[in-house]
């Protein structure tokens, strides 16, 4: 990775260059930083940087020429110009893992009042490091260098990065050293039993309460965190796996999708995370006695299922299992829920061309006497009866992406183009 940095101070570079991250990158070829001085590309005997604002104000302002001169003179077409301000994007590692995957970065330090507001227009981008304010952008340049380094593969080894705070959406465990007992405070016990699976469980634990207490935001942006971890554990171990034979359009990966779509549209609500997850987990786990009626089945099966009782209240499952029931498109009425609208959205991965894959391997694998044409005309006729203009699917909690992909569904209908991607699908699938 290649990291130009403007600036009108180098000088404040020269330790940094020297920290071990930075240096032992740079030795390795992995790191090419330059430090570029602005001033370089003042003209005149004064290298004019700096001028007042017009309209008034206090404070000076970098003009436009050298800055943009600079820009222009470091950059190529690889180049992904980054302007530090206050007033910018606010950086964290989402956006580091995403500029550490980029080969030539430029960042641009301001200073004073900060820059004429043209030269933002000639940046890809524009950051900040937090909610206040520095004199300069050396620092945030450092601080954005540094994450992004860390992140380079090669850089670091991978399990020191993927263990800490943020990673995944949680702020850190916390962890012990020598000596064990320092003045009575004892390191926990569980550190030293040697089971791995006890000790990861704890540190899940411990990092969810942490983040709990600090930074409830980060949860509120990732609500899957917030499931509780014994529930999670009993779906993941004792419901998942009975998917393990259905087939491919009711499978495991089916299920994790719906799962996941469904998290994506609480983001929003105020639910209870636990019943989204769990009315999502047992969906279609009733398939196994026929498609027919598998909403009632599944519901049932999720009733019935007397080890949730630690989690959830009669009521509670009663309500469950209704929004499991009212998940099929071939229902008749609205969802009596929102969590019944949640799930029977999720299950609408209106995305084209899965849909006509899904349809044409349920029809393979439930007509498996069918001739070639029988099983093209089933397909064809469940697609208009369901997807068609007067098809029986409403979107209940519409997202934009199943909003786009209905409406592209019902543009191929119109053009004649589902036969020929119904026939595509099922020659590969026999081919
Ligand atoms: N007048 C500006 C404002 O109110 O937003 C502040 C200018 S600040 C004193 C000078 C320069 O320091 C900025 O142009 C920017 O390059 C840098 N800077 C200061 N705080 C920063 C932050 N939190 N993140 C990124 N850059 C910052």
């Amino acid at each position: 990775m290649k990291i130009t940095i403007l600036t009108i101070c180098p000088e404040q570079f020269d330790s940094f260059l020297n920290t071990p991250l930075i240096s032992r990158n740079r030795r390795s070829g992995l790191l090419d930083v330059s430090i570029v001085d602005i001033r370089d590309y003042a003209e005149g005997s004064f290298r004019k940087i700096d001028d007042s604002p017009y309209g008034g104000g206090s404070g000076m302002l970098l003009r436009c020429e050298p800055v943009l001169d600079a820009l222009s003179d470091v950059s190529s077409e690889n180049s992904y110009s980054i302007i530090l301000s206050p007033s910018g994007h606010r950086f964290d590692q989402k956006i580091a893992h995403r500029l550490s995957k980029m080969e030539e970065i430029v960042l641009i330090c301001g200073h004073y009042e900060g820059f004429d507001e043209r030269i933002y227009k000639h940046c890809d981008e524009s950051l900040s490091i937090g909610d206040y304010v520095l004199c300069g952008g050396e620092l945030p340049a450092m601080v954005i260098s540094e994450a992004l380094m860390r992140l380079v593969e090669g850089s670091m080894k991978k399990e020191s990065v993927i263990e800490e705070s943020f990673e995944e959406g949680l702020l850190e465990y916390p962890q012990y050293t020598k000596p064990f007992d320092y003045k009575g405070d004892k390191v926990p016990d569980i550190l030293l039993s040697g089971n791995h699976e006890a000790i990861r469980k704890w540190r899940k634990k411990k990092a969810l309460a942490k983040t709990k207490e600090i930074r409830p935001d980060l949860l509120e942006q990732n609500k899957i965190l917030m499931v509780d971890e014994e529930l999670k554990d009993y779906i993941e171990e004792k419901i998942l796996p009975c998917y393990k034979d259905y087939e491919r359009s009711h499978n495991i990966d089916h299920i994790r999708k719906v799962i996941s779509n469904s998290f994506e549209l609480i983001e929003d609500l105020d639910v209870d995370v636990n019943k989204a997850y769990c009315i999502a987990a047992y969906h279609d786990i009733g398939i196994r006695f026929g498609r027919d009626d598998h909403e009632i089945t599944s519901g049932k099966w999720l009733y019935e299922d007397k080890d949730l009782d630690r989690w959830f209240s009669q009521e509670e499952k009663v309500l469950m299992k209704e929004a499991i029931e009212d998940h099929r498109a071939s229902g008749k009425g609205k969802p009596r829920t929102v969590y019944g609208c949640i799930v029977a959205e999720a299950d609408r991965d209106i995305d084209p061309e899965t849909v006509i894959k899904r349809c044409v391997q349920f029809e393979a694998n439930a007509h498996k006497g069918s001739t070639y044409e029988e099983a093209l005309e089933h397909v064809l006729k469940h697609l208009d009866e369901k997807y068609s203009e007067h098809g029986y699917l409403k979107l209940w909690m519409p997202s934009r992406k199943n909003i786009e992909g209905l409406e592209t569904l019902r543009r191929w209908m119109k053009e004649g183009k589902i036969e020929e991607k119904v026939r595509r699908y099922y020659d590969e699938l026999e081919g």
